[in-house]
């Protein structure tokens, strides 16, 4: 039996959690919240409110980060002609990953 403070902690962690995460149409109805307009009763998925909260994005490692950000400077290497130093700069803004490291990266992907 968990204590009511335990309780409350994970509901504020639940909470938190899904702050500030959209709700999005629910997929099974396309937010009517019905199957039909032939009396059906409410969609299953979604208790016929139409809307569910959409997944929270899973947060990336720093590894996923940087790996993330050598990608981007290398695509924009071949798709813009950037420079080396251009595209980990413009990496390393969009990502927020140190400049240098994603510079490194880019030479050791030759
Ligand atoms: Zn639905």
């Amino acid at each position: 039996m968990s204590t009511y403070k335990e309780r409350k902690d994970r509901r504020t962690k639940e909470y938190n959690a899904r702050h500030g995460v959209k709700m999005v149409p629910c997929i099974a109805c396309n937010g009517s919240g019905v199957y039909d307009n032939t009396g059906s009763p409410p969609c299953w998925s979604c208790d016929g409110k139409g809307k569910v909260l959409d997944e929270p994005v899973p947060e990336s490692t720093p590894e996923q980060k940087i790996e993330g950000a050598i990608n981007y400077a290398l695509g924009r290497m071949a798709a813009a002609g950037c420079s080396k130093a251009r595209a980990a700069q413009l990496a390393a803004d969009l990502y927020g990953v140190p400049f240098r490291q994603i510079l490194v990266g880019i030479k050791a992907h030759g």
